[in-house]
């Protein structure tokens, strides 16, 4: 039987007292915020806005679709926004819906019951602009609860990215800055996978790989004949075990990585409640307070330092705040801007942190869409695996613009893909209906492979979220207006993403059957970057390379909003890794008397 070890209780919250060190959400980069602080031994009180669910019972891992009223979709009363909705619309997009509730479209990849409780209702968050499907997840832990776990490492490719194709600006920070740190988030949280020797894309430390199936080890075979690397899923996930956390099981491969967005009840797979805040919490140092919806940061009118945050009770609507010798945003890169953006005073009438006019600026993500789907014939009717149970395919690095230069756009793209039989297999594609159908389904499934590609896009001064002078959200709040938009690098990229895909497959022998050129709406990734960058010059950047404000030595943002660029890799490994680096660099900052 797998026991699973109860979260610790609760501490008392005293707003009377000023705590160490105030931390603003509880996702990938407040999580290891509080785990590197509270192990540096300081006293640290962290808000998070949503509620702390009982995240076992909402995901319910081991159901099967049929112990489901509905088959894991959400009642009739609420809504899942699609893609055409997200092209044909203006956000806000919940505006005159008669749902009860709407949600982002990451409900509509299956299993969307699951996830009703933790993205928000659109209704309540609404935002403007520029279309953009953004997804949030106001809830203990944010996204990472229901995150993909591809936990990738970034390269001097990325770091140094205009040294090497002359375009936007370096990061002030090299990969061997980080690497250290990337070590350190391997061995805390569990990371697994092969190495490949790559330059651009460094190993990590890595437990036990998950293996690769036929279909997808002979695509790896025929794409190594080109010098191009399809590895297996680097997963954050423990798959030996972490002998130092009581809150995870290693991964016993049951399978609902497949068939849902993320979710993994035993926690073999990352999520910040169990990885970072439980353990901070049984160091007896760390305060949580849940439903605690920051709304500006406060300042001393005397020295202009952050003296804390004024945050909303989400229950009562009770307005507070919340004291520290130092203030940490961990928002998420587009609610810490928004949050500097509100944060306007007599000292920072421009919002906190932003002499330099550039927050909410060079706001990038990645571009997702095209990809390809088809089979190896002669798999057709071999013996099927079980490839349910495990965390994911298969990753493609990048091989544009590394030691060659693109004649029609700079920096790269990755693919994600997997084969074989799932619950939801990809042969569902197949057209037809009945006894046929199914059998033509169970036969094709060892023989079928998609994979869809994930670009850099460009950061731009110009692709910027600001505040709606007039739109508000539940709480009154203002919220943000987008300006952003895809531009023909990303176009070009993509592109050339759906034309590389179908001749990787071609040249494998695989028979495809259908490409994909469509670009999704600006968002679809999830992996919103860039809105407070680091860098050395104040006059261009927000952030000092330890994610220090350059304005007020005691404010720190160490989500991805400190981003230069985008790279093609995943982020959230790189925002755990820098938000570590710089929590040490804080501490001993606050030690030596400094902030
Ligand atoms: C379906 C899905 C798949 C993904 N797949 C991958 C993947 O494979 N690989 C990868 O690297 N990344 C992936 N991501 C992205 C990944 O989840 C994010 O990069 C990561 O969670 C970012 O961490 P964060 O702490 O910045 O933000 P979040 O995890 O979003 O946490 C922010 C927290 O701040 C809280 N908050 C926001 N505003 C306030 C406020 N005003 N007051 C108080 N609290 C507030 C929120 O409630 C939330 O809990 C995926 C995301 C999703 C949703
Ligand atoms: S395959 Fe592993 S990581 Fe995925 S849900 Fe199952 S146990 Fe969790």
């Amino acid at each position: 039987m797998l026991l699973r070890a109860p979260a610790p209780p609760p501490k008392d919250v005293d707003l009377s007292r000023t705590y160490d060190a105030v931390i603003v959400g509880s996702g990938a980069a407040g999580g290891m915020a509080a785990h590197v602080l509270t192990s540096h031994g300081l006293d640290v009180l962290m808000l998070e806005a949503g509620k702390k669910l009982d995240i076992e019972a909402e995901l319910k891992s081991m159901e099967w679709p049929y112990d489901h009223p509905r088959r894991g979709e959400k009642p009739y009363t609420s809504h899942a926004l699609r893609f055409n909705e997200y092209t044909v619309r203006q956000p806000p997009y919940a505006q005159g819906s008669p749902w009860k509730t709407v949600d982002s479209y990451v409900q509509g990849w299956g299993g969307s019951d699951y996830t009703k409780n933790i993205v928000v209702n659109e209704q309540d968050h609404p935002y403007t602009g520029t279309r953009y499907a953004w997804v949030r997840a106001r809830v203990l832990g944010g996204k990472t609860n229901i995150w993909g776990r591809l936990a990738l490492r970034l390269s001097d490719y990325d770091f140094k990215a205009k040294t090497h194709d002359g375009y936007g600006d370096d990061w002030p920070i090299s990969y061997a800055d980080i690497a250290p740190y990337y070590d350190k988030v391997d061995l805390y949280l569990g990371i697994a996978g092969h190495p490949e020797g790559l330059p651009h894309l460094p190993d990590s430390l890595f437990q036990r790989s998950t293996r690769l199936n036929a279909a997808e080890l002979r695509l790896r075979q025929s794409m190594a004949r080109s010098g191009r690397v399809l590895t297996p899923y680097r997963a954050g996930v423990t798959t030996d075990g972490l002998k130092h956390n009581k809150y995870r099981s290693r991964c016993l491969g049951r399978g609902a990585c497949g068939r849902r967005v993320g979710g993994c009840d035993i926690h073999a797979a990352f999520d910040s409640p169990t990885g970072l805040i439980y353990p901070a919490l049984d160091t007896g140092r760390l305060t949580l307070r849940t439903g605690s919806i920051a709304r500006e940061v406060t300042v001393d009118p005397g020295t202009g330092k952050a003296r804390g945050i004024a945050f909303l009770d989400a229950g009562s609507g009770q307005a507070l705040e919340a004291k520290g010798r130092v203030v940490i945003l961990a928002a998420s890169t587009l609610e810490s801007a928004r949050l500097m953006l509100l944060s306007r005073s007599p000292q920072h009438p421009n919002g906190i942190g932003n002499s330099s006019g550039h927050v909410g600026h060079n706001f990038c993500e990645h571009v997702m869409g095209p990809g390809v789907y088809g089979f190896f014939k002669d798999l057709a009717g071999k013996p099927r695996t079980i490839d349910d149970g495990r965390p994911g395919g298969f990753y493609i690095a990048r091989y544009r613009n590394l030691r060659e230069r693109h004649p029609s756009f700079i920096r790269g793209y990755g693919f994600e893909g997997s084969s074989g039989t799932e619950m939801f297999p990809s042969t569902t594609r197949l057209t037809g209906f009945g006894a046929s159908y199914k059998k033509a389904v169970r036969e094709m499934s060892s023989a079928a492979v998609h994979m869809g590609g994930f670009g850099e896009v460009l950061a731009r001064y110009e692709n910027a979220v600001g505040l709606d002078p007039e739109v508000k959200d539940k709480w009154g709040i203002p919220v943000l207006r987008f300006s952003f938009q895809f531009g023909d690098n990303e176009r070009k990229m993509a592109a050339d993403m759906a034309d590389t895909a179908r001749e990787m497959f071609e040249e494998a022998g695989i028979d495809v059957l259908h490409v994909d050129r469509k670009v999704l709406t600006e968002g679809w990734s999830i992996h919103e970057l860039g809105t407070a960058r680091m860098g050395t010059d104040t006059r261009t950047s927000v952030l000092s390379p330890f994610q220090q404000s350059h304005d007020v030595k005691n404010l720190f943002v160490v989500d991805g909003s400190s981003h230069v660029s985008a790279s093609c890799q995943n982020p959230t490994w790189t925002i755990m890794a820098l938000a570590w680096r710089s929590c040490d660099y804080l501490a001993d900052q606050l030690r030596q008397g400094s902030l």
